[in-house]
């Protein structure tokens, strides 16, 4: 008989269990079906989950579980954009390493997201701090590079000497770091970048 309410930590648990140990999300290459690829931006791994993330990742895994039923072969991998200062900063704060520090967090997220019970291939994780994922990054500045498509020059930066990182324009918000609420200054600084017009 079914129950008149719903116990998520009960019938979660068992769920998510389930799926450990079979899988179901997991993507094929030798498939008939028309191909689907469903990805969201990686989330960085910044300790916890917080319910940006898990709107962004609902987005996605409705769209992926529609198409897997109109008869798609639907790839949806999941990643970490695990370079960056915050991982410097937190380090340096805690006086901990920062590999170690971005694996703890990718560890606690990823438990998060299964929970959450998303249609995630997870045999396709990747990660942008590791060799096996930069290889890439730097094997594709390395062809600009030599074309002549990226090049370095002084250019101006929102720079928040307090986290002493620069700021995209989104994260000044009243000429103050989004962060940690200093006022940010311009400064000249050496910077890559890449011709895209080209
Ligand atoms: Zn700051």
């Amino acid at each position: 008989m079914l129950e008149k309410e719903y116990f998520p930590q009960q019938i979660e648990k068992e769920r998510l269990e389930i799926w450990e140990k079979t899988n179901p999300h997991k993507t094929y290459d030798n498939n008939d079906k028309p191909k689907y690829y469903a990805l969201s931006m990686f989330p960085y791994p910044s300790g916890k989950l917080h319910m940006g993330h898990v709107r962004n990742y609902t987005i996605t895994d409705v769209i992926a579980r529609f198409k897997k039923a109109q008869g798609f072969n639907v790839l949806h991998p999941m990643g970490w954009d695990s370079f960056g200062l915050p991982a410097e900063n937190a380090a340096i704060q805690h006086g901990a390493n920062p590999a170690k520090w971005t694996d703890e967090n990718i560890a606690y997220m990823k438990m998060q997201l299964k929970k959450l019970g998303l249609s995630v291939d997870w045999d396709r994780e990747v990660t942008t701090c590791k060799e096996d994922y930069y290889k890439w990054t730097q094997w594709l500045f390395i062809q600009l590079f030599r074309k002549g498509l990226a090049y370095k020059k002084q250019a101006a930066v929102n720079w928040c000497e307090h986290c002493a990182t620069v700021l995209a324009n989104e994260q000044v918000i009243d000429g103050k770091c989004w962060r940690c609420d200093h006022e940010v200054t311009k400064k000249n600084l050496w910077q890559w970048f890449l011709k895209i017009k080209d």
